[in-house]
Order: structure tokens, then sequence, then C-alpha cells
């Protein structure tokens, strides 16, 4: 038998082997882990990303000359492997491009597909006539996208890298081979996935070795993942995209290796190694707005996060923010924030698919139209109902229907080189651990992506933009963006957090240009996110600042953390900021080429 056949466990060894030894006693998921630094300073390249291993590998990338797109894909081919259930082979996202000898921003659409044998009753249980239960659904080959990411590595290579892919994914063979210290991040991350993880034999052998979730400090190793990447590089992607590996990942989803003491009967997947080999990324011009002088670029569909960013801030500009008092600032960045959420449920899905009247979205007129709605003295009751870019003009409130997204996890990382590209990259499988399949004797999780469609139509009489189909993306949140000062990158900046991607990359851009705060502390602020819901989502700290918004009716749910932002700013003379979170998901790791002080 092949390594293809070897069911692999994460090989767990107690500590020695990178000699990082952490502590179950005082190790705890609100703290850094050792090792970790938020914030770097200095010149020549940087990396911010979510593990010490993915950032290094990107920084060690940059020291042998490679560009910000080939230290990009050692970033994300890492965190397949340190950051397992947010990154990796089985997932999707959308690469953005800063190029500067041309001075242009790209965009790179790596979004998962529906299987050719989708419709738009793909998730109506046909025992019942009614939409599967989301929870059913998400732990389901059914939901399994066709993976975009390692086509997404391909070509940001081909456009802007100087390195193969097989020196690309060296880093993080070797981290999978080496093996890397648990995190309290990531075991909290196996730990709220566990029940799931156990109903496939496949999952609970790498993250569940000998029946238990390993201690904080463990050395994890996965030398499936480790041969899979090997097998990659020799061969090149078409291992994946219709080879040994692509055989795998579609027999995965259609009869996931379901454990003898399974309790679920999940749905089962459609996909075929076809599917696979049509798959194609798509070089998609970005969303481009100006705010206060600046040069906001985005991610356009599949993805909502481009057009909804610009909206808001559209809406946002009409006011001065930095004029007004915090309640009032923060005010309006929660109303504007629900309009255009209120926009995006009406009129974004795939393009390919449903006409979105993008530019009429991202127009000065249509945002006249929507920010005239903002009452400085009291809440717009929500659902607030979409507008008509089409036509706008009224500007009586009126309601709409409410379509919550669920908030789970992905990851951002930015990186820049010392030639001046820059890169902005969210990437997921979706939820949390994904679909929580995973390939067998492959090393990594399958994405459940589908279930960001609508499984029934959310739209009342209009149509709805985002119903699943044969081929189609479904709708994003993912806001990897770039910004320009007189035509040079000044903010490479994202999140994950599913619809919250939108509101935390929205309220960083506030914070820090119009509420004068610094990155570092733009980054760090307490976060709210207001999407079309009778209640904003904010984190504790949020809340108890709160007083004066509550005052105008807004009311609060509490939750513990909002996204887990990275950051660079380029401020000046090559020099670089680059900030990741100080205690989000445990706090994550920034660095720089030359550092200073
Ligand atoms: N699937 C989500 C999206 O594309 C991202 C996953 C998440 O962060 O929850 O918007």
């Amino acid at each position: 038998m092949g390594a293809r056949h070897r069911i692999g466990a994460l090989s767990v060894a107690v500590v020695a082997a990178t000699g990082v030894v952490l502590s179950p006693a005082t190790a705890s998921a609100t703290h850094p882990a050792p090792g970790r630094t938020p914030l770097a300073t200095g010149y020549g390249g940087a990396v911010v990303s979510d593990t010490v291993e993915s950032t290094q590998a990107g920084l060690a990338v940059l020291r042998r000359g490679g560009t910000a797109a080939d230290a990009a894909v050692a970033v994300a081919a890492t965190l397949g492997v340190t950051d397992p259930f947010v990154a990796g082979l089985g997932g999707g996202g959308y690469f953005v491009h800063y190029d500067a000898r041309t001075g242009r921003v790209s965009t790179i659409d790596g979004r998962e597909t529906t299987p050719r044998a989708g419709d738009d009753k793909m998730f109506i249980d046909p025992a019942t006539g009614q939409p599967y239960p989301f929870t059913t659904a998400v732990t389901s080959g059914l939901s399994v996208g066709v993976p975009g990411m390692l086509a997404t590595w391909e070509r940001a290579l081909e456009k802007w890298g100087r390195f193969s892919l097989a020196d690309t994914l060296r880093p993080a063979i070797d981290v999978a081979d080496r093996g890397y210290p648990l995190t309290p991040a990531l075991r909290g991350q196996i730990v709220s996935n566990e029940a799931r993880l156990k109903q496939f034999t496949s999952s609970a052998e790498l993250f569940l070795p000998g029946g238990s979730v390993p201690a904080v400090g463990a050395v994890l190793r996965n030398p499936d993942l480790a041969a899979t990447y090997r097998e990659i590089a020799r061969t090149g992607t078409r291992a994946f995209y219709g080879g040994a590996v692509g055989r795998d990942v579609a027999e995965a989803t259609q009869n996931p290796p379901l454990a003898p003491d399974a309790t679920i009967t999940p749905p089962k997947g459609r996909m075929t190694v076809a599917d696979l080999k049509a798959y194609k990324t798509i070089d998609q011009a970005p969303t481009h707005m100006r705010y206060r002088g600046l040069d906001v670029y985005g991610m356009a569909p599949s993805s909502s996060g481009g057009i909804t960013v610009g909206e808001a801030l559209n809406i946002l500009e009409t006011s001065d923010l930095g004029g007004l008092d915090r309640t009032q600032a923060l005010h309006r960045y929660l109303e504007a924030s629900k309009l255009a959420f209120a926009d995006r449920g009406r009129y974004i899905g795939d393009p390919r698919f449903v006409d979105v009247p993008q530019r009429a979205l991202l127009s000065d007129v249509f945002a006249a139209s929507r920010a005239c709605l903002i009452d400085p003295t009291r809440v717009i009751p929500a659902p607030a109902a979409p507008g008509n870019p089409a036509a706008p003009g009224s500007c009586a409130p009126a309601r709409g229907t409410e379509a919550p997204d669920n908030e789970v996890h992905t990851n951002h990382f930015v990186v820049s080189d010392a030639r001046g590209n820059v890169v902005s990259y969210t990437n997921t499988i979706e939820q949390l651990g994904g679909s929580a399949i995973v390939v067998p004797g492959r090393g990594f999780l399958l994405n459940n992506e589908l279930t960001d469609f609508n499984f029934a139509p959310t739209q009342g009489t209009a149509p709805d933009p985002n119903l699943p189909a044969a081929g189609k993306r479904p709708r994003s949140s993912m806001s990897p963006t770039i910004v320009l000062k007189d035509g040079r990158p000044w903010l490479a900046l994202g999140s994950p957090g599913g619809s919250t991607i939108i509101t935390t990359v929205l309220q960083i851009l506030v914070n820090r240009i119009d509420l004068g705060m610094s990155l570092p502390d733009a980054l760090a602020a307490p976060r709210a996110s207001q999407r079309n819901t009778a209640a904003t989502t904010a984190e504790p700290a949020f809340i108890s600042a709160a007083g004066g918004l509550t005052a105008l009716g807004h009311a609060f749910t509490p939750q513990a953390e909002i996204g887990v932002a990275a950051a660079i700013e380029f401020t000046g003379h090559g020099k670089l900021l680059a900030v990741g979170e100080p205690t989000r998901r445990g706090g994550t790791s920034a660095g720089v080429v030359f550092p200073t002080r």
C-alpha cells in the first residue's frame, strides 16, 4: 500500500523536537502563545499570519529573494500544516496583489465551485422537502465545494512568482515532517470539533491520536500531508486536479469514512474527478473606490467583501466622522454597515450566474440615497430593506428580511517584499474544521464552503442571488484589502470571521483613517459587527463602553472575539509596520526581514 492508502495519524511527541516547551498549566487561549509577536517594524519585507511557523516560512522565502507571491504560497501551504482548521489544500480563497512594477492591483478568485451535479435544490432534503438543518449540511460531503486553493497558488506563482511550486512547498513539508508544538488556540479548535471529528475515522486518527485530544505543547507531525505536498511538488497540480490526490478527494466527499460508532448519516457529496479537472481560478478585476482621497481595492464577487466594505465607506464619507463625538461616529459606522448588508443580501452573488449591479452599488449617488436614512437620534429598525441601485431615490426607511450568516472561521495573512509587491490573502475551509472530513491518507480537511449558499430563497418575492447551481461559487464575505495613498501601498489588511469579516475590515479602516488610531490600536480596539439584524454582535469591551449607543436604540449580543486581523502599514521610505492580533485567536505572528526598533 502506498502513502495514499495509509491512514496516518498526526504523530504526537511530547516537546523536544523544536525545543519549544509550553506548560499546560500556564498556557491559555487568552494569552499569546510563546514565540508569537503581534508587532514588527523594519524593512525588506513583512509577513503577518496566524502561526509562528507560517510567518517564518514566508520570511525565509523573502530572505532567499522570493517575491511576495512566492512567500504567500509558502505561508498558505504552511498554514495548511499548523492552522489546519482554517486553511489548507481542502479550501479556497481570494488573493489580492499589488504589483510594484506596474502599480496595479489584481486579484485571483480561488473560491470553491459547486460540483456539476449540484442544483438549487441540492440542500433540500428529499425525505422532507425542507432544507437540511444547517448542522446536518455542515458535517457532510454535500457541502464540500471543489477546492480552489492549490490552483490559486499555482496562478499566483505563474503571474508574480520567481520560485517553483516545489520550492514554495518546501517549508511546509519541513514543518509537517519535523512537527510543531500544539498551541492553546489549535487545541481549543480540536476540542470544539471533537464530536464532529469522531464521526470520521480519518479525522479522528489525524486529530485525536490514541482517541484523545493532544496536550498543549505536544509536537504534532503530519506525515500524510508532507507526502501529499511532495507528490504535488513532484508531479504538479494535476495530482490534485484529476490525479491520485483528486481521486481521494472526490471519494471522500461521496463516501466519507464514517466511524463504526458514528451518530450521523451525512448527506452524500456529488463531487467527481471531472469536477476537479474542470476547476479554474478567475483573474478578477478588483473593486475600487475612493475614500477620503485614498484608493481602496477589494475583492469583487463572488465575494461580497469589496462591494459591501466599499458601499459602507461611501455612506460614511458623507459625514465627517473624525469631527463627531465617539458615539455619533460609531452610530454611523453601525448604520452604514446595516444598510450595506441589506444591499449585499439582495444583490450580490456569483456574477457568472446573477447580474450584480456592482458599479451602481459602489456609486456616490447610491451611497447618498442610503446615507440619508441615518438618523443621528435613533437607530434604523432592522432588518432594513435593500435600496434600489437602479433608481436610487426616496429616503423612507423600510423593513426588509433578515438573513443572518453564521460567523465562523478562516484566516487572513499579508505579505510584502523588498521590491514593494504586496499580497493580501484571505483563505478558508469555511467553518472551523470545514466539513470535519479528512481525506484518508492525505492529511488535510475538506471545506464545507457550499453552506455559504442560501439553502432556500431568502429575499421574499425578489430573486435570491445566492442559491446553489452547478459550477456556481457561493457568496463569500472575505475582504482582502489593499489601500493606496498617492498611488503607492499604504495599508494591506483583512480578517477571518464569516460575514463579520466585512465589518472588521470596515471598522479597522474607520479606526485608522477617521478616528486617528495607530494601526496597532485600530486592530486591538474592541469590535462590533452590525449585519442588518436587530442586535449588533459586539465584543464585551465594546459593549461596556456603548452607553451612548444604547441610548440611541442600539442593542448588543456579546461575542468573545470578532475576527483575527492581519495588516501591514507602509509608513514611508520603505519602512514597514506589521501588525497582528495581540490576543484574539491566542495572538498571531508578525515578522519583518530586517527588524528595527
Ligand atoms: N466561508 C466564509 C466566507 O467565505 C468564510 C469563513 C468564515 O470566516 O466564517 O465568507
